[in-house]
């Protein structure tokens, strides 16, 4: 990215991480925040039931479908999508309020969501995280425990899916190592 007279501050703000369902984003992510809290994630609105340990307000704003509804039609969301059978969604107002205030921006979004900011936002930087391997993608998403298998299933045919975009993304981390992947994608938040 270089810099030039008719843009001035071309830093990336706003940064996108992306990648198939397992692959371990928010790992990585929480990893991250751990060392760094200053990095701000934007928390999304879902209709996904919380798993156990999730909080409201902390890892997802967790809604109704009838709120989900409004906020689609308010036009609150900067992008959503349909994952897995649940809609998620990235609240505009926190991130563009964080942004005018010069201050980086983090999303974890789903592939779906990652091309919408590319439409909205041109300038943002987009990160897809790739497993070493599909043989340890599939690892990752059936040794979770968390999901039954039918909700794996509809994982795995999306994360096939998802992998195949990796070219239409800015920078690509493979996540062999969540202290490796973590230190790169700071580096890459913090860019200045
Ligand atoms: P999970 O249910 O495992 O927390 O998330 C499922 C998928 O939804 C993940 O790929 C996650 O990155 C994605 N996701 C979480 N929040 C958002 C969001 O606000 N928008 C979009 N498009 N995807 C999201």
């Amino acid at each position: 990215r270089g810099t030039t007279p008719e843009t001035p501050d071309a830093r990336p703000r706003l940064t996108v991480l992306s990648g198939p369902s397992g692959v371990g984003k928010s790992t990585v992510v929480a990893h991250m925040r751990k060392e760094h809290p200053e990095v701000w994630l934007s928390v999304s609105a879902t209709t996904r039931r919380p798993r156990p340990g999730e909080k409201h307000g902390v890892h997802y704003f967790f809604v109704t479908d009838d709120e989900m509804d409004k906020l689609i039609a308010n036009g609150e969301l900067l992008e959503w999508a349909e994952f897995a059978g649940n809609r998620y969604g990235t609240p505009r107002t926190a991130v563009l309020e964080r942004l005018e205030s010069g201050e980086p921006v983090l999303l974890e979004i789903d592939l779906q969501g990652a091309r919408q900011v590319r439409e909205s936002m041109p300038e943002a930087q987009l990160v897809f995280l790739a497993p070493p391997s599909w043989e340890e993608l599939v690892r990752r998403l059936t040794g979770r425990g968390t999901e039954p298998p039918e909700v794996i299933e509809r994982r795995l045919a999306a994360a096939k899916i998802e992998l195949a975009a990796e070219p239409e993304f800015d920078v690509t981390l493979v996540n062999t190592s969540v202290e490796d992947v973590a230190r790169e994608l700071l580096a890459l938040v913090d860019v200045v």
